[in-house]
This record gives structure tokens, sequence and C-alpha cells, in this order.
């Protein structure tokens, strides 16, 4: 009840009426709140501009019963080098689409904002790098305790030299182990998982960029199974990759 300030990260804007905004943010806090953005949808509105889509900024609401209302926001960061780059924005959309999806409102989840928040400010000044982005999907899953072991059998213990990827296991099974497991991994994917998995955003840009693929298809796999099919925004790389 009264006024709420937050900062964070818009993650979502659904139409209301014909002028209005329900706003997603994902909060420093690690929280996602939703407030109503009043005429945010016409031109000349003030508040339009600082709720797109993957703007971070500092927002007052006013909540009582019902919705709460956005009283004022003020953009902390636009990353306006993003949103110049057709592929970068693409990777920022996805980005944003998984914390919709997978931040729940009273989360807490302030290691999985802060990278969200570390990887735009990288796209900002960098190219736009396939095994940056399925590294940054993977960590993700990560901070929200879906880190996946993929030196041992995540069934058994053994170690791994191939196997299957198995996320409900929590990562990659043995042959012995395999049951129902789908996506056949050998000993290059599984060093490139654990490479995506350990590598910081700028260690992971000197790799093999023929690893691009079989990486992107790993974590599209994982990503799928986290957010039940959900996902949309990853469409964005069939254009840019050719995939
Ligand atoms: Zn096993």
């Amino acid at each position: 009840m009264g006024l709420e300030k937050v900062s964070g990260l818009i993650v979502y804007g659904f139409p209301l009426g014909e002028a209005d905004q329900l706003i997603s943010c994902f909060t420093s806090g690690g929280n996602q709140v939703k407030f109503v953005a009043k005429g945010s949808r016409k031109v000349k509105s003030k508040l339009a501009a600082a709720v797109q889509l993957f703007i971070f900024g500092e927002y007052v609401y006013y909540s009582s019963r019902g919705l709460p209302f956005l009283r004022q926001a003020d953009i902390l960061k636009s990353f306006a080098g993003v949103r110049r780059s057709l592929p970068k924005s693409g990777a920022a959309f996805a980005a944003v689409e998984l914390c919709r999806l997978l931040i729940a409102e009273e989360a807490r989840e302030t290691e999985a904002f802060n990278l969200v928040m570390a990887y735009l400010l990288f796209l900002e000044d960098r190219d736009y790098d396939s095994l940056v982005f399925d590294s940054f999907r993977l960590k993700f899953a990560a901070s929200l305790g879906y880190g996946m072991d993929f030196s041992r059998c995540a069934n058994c213990g053994a170690p791994l030299k191939s196997g299957w990827l198995y996320w409900p296991a929590g990562g990659a099974v043995c042959p012995r182990c395999r049951g129902p497991a789908g996506i056949e991994v050998g000993p290059r994917g599984l060093s490139l998982l654990q490479e995506m998995g350990q590598r910081d955003f700028a260690g992971l840009q000197g790799l093999d960029p023929g690893l691009a693929r079989p990486g992107a298809a790993f974590v599209d796999s994982l990503i799928n199974w986290l957010t039940q099919g959900k996902t949309k925004a990853q469409a964005f790389r069939s254009v840019f990759e050719g995939r």
C-alpha cells in the first residue's frame, strides 16, 4: 500500500485499453513487479520511453486495492548501443523474456538480476556472439537453481566422457543411466557446456565459432525444458545466424 520505489529492468509491456500498458519490471531486489503505465502508448507520454523493453530505470508506483499505478519513471540506462543493432536487441529481447517467464513476484533472485544486467552491459559494448548468449542462458538457469553438471553422470556420479543430456536429472547421464534421455553429447560437447558455464563472457569470444551451433542446440533444449516451450524470442537467431 502507498508509494513504492524500485529500480529494475522492464521485461514486458501488455497493452491495456487504448493507451495504457501493464508493465512487468524485474527489480534489482530480484522480484518481478507489475504496474499500470497510464497513457504510455501515446506518443507524447512522458512515461513511454521509460517503460520500453530492457530499459533499466527507477520507477515510483502507487499501490492501493487492485493494480498499482506508475507515478514517475526515470531512465538510468537505456542500452542505446544494444537498440541500434538488430542481433543485439534480439538477444536482449530473449534475455528479458526469460526473466518474465522464470522470475516469480517475490522471488528475490538477485543473482539472476545481476547476471542479466551484466549480460546487457556486455552486449552494449561488444558485438553479438552466439556462444556468449548461450553462456548467459546457461548461467541464468544456474542462478535460479538449475546448475547443471557435465563432468559426471548426473544420476550415478560416474565420470563422463560422453553421454546424453537429461535436464530433469541435472545435466548429462552416462550410457548405463540413459533411460528416456534425449540429446546425445560427445566429449567436445561436454567440454563446451562446461566452458560455457564457467568462462566469463569475454573469455568465450576466443572459442571456435564452429561450436556455436551445437552450443545453441544444447542450451535451447535446456531453456525449452525450463520454460515448458514458452520462449519465442530466441527465434531472432534464425535470421542472424542462418538457423
Ligand atoms: Zn550414470
